[in-house]
């Protein structure tokens, strides 16, 4: 890119897919590099920035016919404290308590926005409907990349840049799980993705699929709200008591005849309510991933250079593909590499290497027993990958003090599911945090 950069002698164009807090740092970085970069072009599909934070009441699809695209529910509070989950260089309002309800994160990025001028630079109603690569020949390859959209009024325009950022998210497209039967089963079937809040489900009786972050949040809300609630999950048994009207079971193995749901260990229950708790799918309807070399699966986008690129066309940057990180701060160093990249700080290894080591990557997850499904899960590997970017990008690292908080509040959350929201904490350092008092009701 460097080379090419000499011989363009002029500023690199970026487009950015999508304006939820991964492309607002996107565009927040190119607008600090004006000697680089030209503004970016940010295509934001809905009317708001921020993404899955815009909260939604409506279910379904936009006037458009666009499917809905945040999956967040009414009285969702952030499950990270915004200790650790702000931008490393934008803190949330030190006013406000350590677990936010989402209403707050969507001011703070809405806030993002406005202090990094980036609103100007926003095409809202604008979905992208095609990002293609134009590979020319001149003293050597060169990749440039045209990016379709569509406005609001229909019309369609497309426009040439030098690199794309991908951040269009992944909780959108809800993954339905294959249950024997499914089709058999009487009462209603519904999503996350769909789920909003706890009233329509008083007093019936719900299977909740899946005991993941939403699963075991949403099956807590419906139970305050008078629920039955038996909460399916593979995990080994929760090791914290549940509250009243929620119940463990393992996964559903089939749909009967008769509608009623029979679990791996032989237990049968009706049920009025079927929610499937069962994550997302990649989903990007606008690349053609075997021209890119890629292959998008279900729950598996390979091979990414890093997480981030694919080999055989580094121009081209997925932000965000990881689950089990703390996003906002994984975004920021994801960004800040992909802009060394561009700009010629980082010399990238050869095509063959940089897939040599993404399948590396793989296979040794897969030598580890890891499933194909869980394949992008960060966890642990997290902070020593931030690092490396940062190392190799030239940029500052996460402070220390990130990864020791986000750590006691995993630990936490694990023990008390319920109420390891109420706890708050203080940033005292790069290194260290401190806990504060408790809210009132604790
Ligand atoms: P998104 O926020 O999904 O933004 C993507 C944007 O791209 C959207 O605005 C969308 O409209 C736009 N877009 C998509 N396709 C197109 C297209 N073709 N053309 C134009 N625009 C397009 N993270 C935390 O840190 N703490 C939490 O407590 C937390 N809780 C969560 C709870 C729920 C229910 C969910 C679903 C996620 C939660 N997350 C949490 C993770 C959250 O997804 C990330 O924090 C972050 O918001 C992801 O940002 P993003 O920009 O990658 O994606």
């Amino acid at each position: 890119m460097s080379s090419d950069r000499t011989e363009r002698m002029r500023q690199l164009r970026v487009a950015v897919v999508g304006a939820g807090a991964a492309g607002l740092c996107a565009a927040r970085h190119i607008l600090s590099r004006p000697d680089t970069f030209a503004p970016p072009v940010v295509y934001e599909l809905t009317e708001h920035v921020g993404g899955t934070w815009f909260y939604e009441e409506r279910t379904g699809s936009y006037d458009n016919g666009l499917p809905i695209h945040s999956s967040m529910y009414r009285d969702l509070r952030t499950n990270l404290p915004k200790e650790v989950m702000m931008f490393p260089d934008f803190p949330f309002d030190p006013q406000l308590p350590s677990f936010l309800p989402h209403q707050e994160v969507q001011k703070y990025l809405e806030r993002y926005c406005q202090s990094h001028c980036i609103t100007p630079h926003v095409r809202f109603s604008t979905v992208v409907d095609e990002v293609r690569p134009v590979v020319t020949e001149g003293k050597g390859p060169m990749t440039t990349w045209e990016v379709t959209s569509r406005d609001k009024s229909g019309s369609r325009n497309t426009e040439t840049f030098d690199s794309v950022f991908i951040c269009s998210g992944h909780y959108s497209d809800p993954h339905i799980p294959s249950i024997p039967g499914l089709e058999r089963f009487k009462g209603k079937v519904i999503h996350s993705h769909s789920y909003r809040h706890p009233e329509p489900f008083s007093g019936q009786s719900v299977v909740v699929l899946g005991a993941g972050a939403s699963g075991l949040d949403i099956s807590l809300e419906l139970g305050r709200s008078n629920a039955q609630v038996t909460l399916s999950h593979g995990k080994p048994t929760l090791p914290f008591p549940l509250p009243y009207g929620v119940h463990q079971a393992t996964p559903v193995e089939e749909i009967q005849e008769d509608g009623s749901l029979r679990f791996l260990d032989g237990s049968i229950t009706q049920a009025q309510v079927l929610l499937l708790c069962t994550g997302y799918n990649f989903s990007y309807p606008f690349l053609e991933p075997a021209r890119l070399g890629l292959e998008v699966q279900e729950h598996l986008v390979t091979p990414l250079y890093r997480f981030l690129m694919p080999p055989a066309f580094p121009s081209l940057f997925i932000i965000g593909i990881c689950k089990i990180i703390c996003p906002f701060p994984h975004f920021h160093c994801q960004v800040q590499f992909a802009l060394a990249v561009l700009e010629g700080s980082v010399a990238l290894p050869s095509r063959a290497e940089m897939e040599e080591e993404a399948q590396g990557e793989m296979a040794r997850k897969v030598e580890r027993g890891v499933q194909l499904r869980h394949m992008l899960k960060m966890d642990k590997e997290q902070w020593g990958y931030a690092q490396t970017l940062a190392q190799t990008g030239r940029f500052p690292p996460l402070p220390p003090v990130t990864q020791s908080l986000y750590e006691e509040v995993w630990r936490q959350r694990q023990v008390h599911p319920q109420n390891y929201r109420q706890l708050n904490y203080r940033l005292v350092s790069d290194t260290q945090w401190e806990q504060q008092e408790l809210h009132a009701g604790e």
